[in-house]
């Protein structure tokens, strides 16, 4: 059998139930984010129906590119659970009752006092080439399939609480030991302050358009988010190109930068203060900054009024009031109020010496308005705590 290096990858989520709306593919998304923090790039999602000759078709479509095909569902005792079928149809055998797993899995039915039925028998099926992938939280074991090419098939069960486990406890470790992914690497920058149509012309077309390393941008709710990433190349390793392209985006860039990777405001605000506390009072904004930082340890006191408050009229005197009641180090005060396709927001900041006023215009109103609102008052209070140390 032919080695290969795991390079490349397709996911197939399968089921009738992501087709119509029913379930959502996380499954897809949550393999696809690990698949490439592992340095596999991965090709294609798709989302199959339980039809026999689709998912044989997508499973075809998938080998002829990539070196791993990913399933997830599928794999249940039902007639519609087609998933071991269609592997077997692309690999032109016929499955077998595996003796082991079929003891296993009556085994499992006679502890619980449930009838053991024909149906089930599938579960216990493997093929030339297959290995059973035990699942401790389910009746459905999945598949290892080694293909005589080097590619490699796994078939995964639909429940991510199945699903999970299965990849974690029994697939990373096959994949590692197969050899895996290019080298590649990858670092976010979260920026505010600056929209996603001017980051483009910041950081100019032709570093978006280069293959490698790439330079991609994102609008994410919170921030525009900068993911730089790379695969190694001409004796220089993906870490190392991303290091040298984000140095070099960083006098245009590196003062909208408040975080990177998986970090939000909570942990950036967090970082500034110390071991400082804020109270904070937001008006017209429907509670949205308490969403975003309310819970944070830092965040001793948290109060909510409606638009139109008399606390709008004078953020300065508010925030002061509400660094008293809290007792906190900072007071805080953010008031939002929708104009017509807009949203003002002013947001008053106090620590009993300094203080600062600042008036901004969130785009769009309503919800959208009013979350900007909620990201630009931390953006304002990041900005005017000094940076530790
Ligand atoms: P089992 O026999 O253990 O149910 P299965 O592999 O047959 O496993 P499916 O019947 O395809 O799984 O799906 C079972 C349930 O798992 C679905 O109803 C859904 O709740 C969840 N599920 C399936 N696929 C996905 C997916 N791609 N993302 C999130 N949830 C999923």
């Amino acid at each position: 059998m032919t080695h290969r290096r795991l390079e490349t990858a397709e996911l197939l989520a399968v089921g009738a139930e992501l087709l119509v709306g029913e379930t959502r593919d996380t499954n897809s998304g949550d393999l696809a984010r690990e698949l490439t923090a592992l340095g596999v790039e991965v090709l294609r999602l798709s989302a199959l129906p339980d039809r026999l000759d689709a998912v044989a078709d997508a499973l075809r479509g998938a080998l002829a590119h990539a070196d791993l095909a990913l399933t997830t569902g599928g794999l249940g005792p039902t007639p519609d659970d087609l998933t071991r079928e269609a592997i077997a149809a692309v690999c032109g055998v016929e499955p077998y009752v595996d003796p082991t797993l079929e003891a296993w899995l009556r085994g499992m039915f006679e502890r619980r006092g449930l009838p053991y039925s024909t149906a089930n028998q599938k579960q216990a099926w493997l093929i030339p080439g297959a290995t059973s992938l035990p699942n401790p939280n389910g009746t459905a074991p999945g598949w290892w399939v080694d293909l005589p090419d080097g590619r490699v098939i796994v078939a995964l069960p639909g429940p991510p609480r199945e699903m999970g486990p299965m990849w974690r406890d029994e697939v990373l470790p096959r994949l590692r030991a197969a050899g895996l992914g290019a080298d590649r690497a990858a670092e976010t920058l979260r920026l505010s302050g600056i929209g996603e149509s001017m980051l483009v012309d910041v950081i100019g077309e032709e570093t978006l358009r280069q293959p490698n390393p790439e330079v991609a941008t994102y609008a994410r709710v919170d921030a525009v988010d900068v993911r730089v990433s790379a695969t190694g190349a001409a004796g220089r390793t993906a870490r190392e190109m991303v290091d040298a392209e984000v140095e070099r985006l960083w006098p245009a860039l590196g003062r909208y930068v408040f975080a990177r990777g998986d970090e939000g405001w909570p942990t950036a605000i967090a970082r500034r203060l110390g071991d400082r506390t804020v109270a904070l009072l937001e008006v017209g904004t429907g509670a949205q900054l308490a969403g975003m930082i309310g819970a944070e340890p830092w965040a001793r006191l948290e109060e909510v009024r409606p638009a139109g408050a008399p606390d709008a009229l004078d953020p300065q005197v508010a925030a002061r009031a509400v660094r008293e009641r809290g007792g906190c180090d900072i007071g805080v005060c953010l008031v939002a109020e929708e104009r017509v396709d807009d949203t003002a927001v002013r947001i008053a900041i106090t620590d009993g010496v300094r203080a600062t006023i600042e008036d901004h215009v969130a785009f769009l109103g309503g919800e959208q308005g009013r979350r900007r609102a909620a990201n630009i008052a931390c953006m304002v209070l990041w900005r005017w705590l000094e940076p530790a140390g």
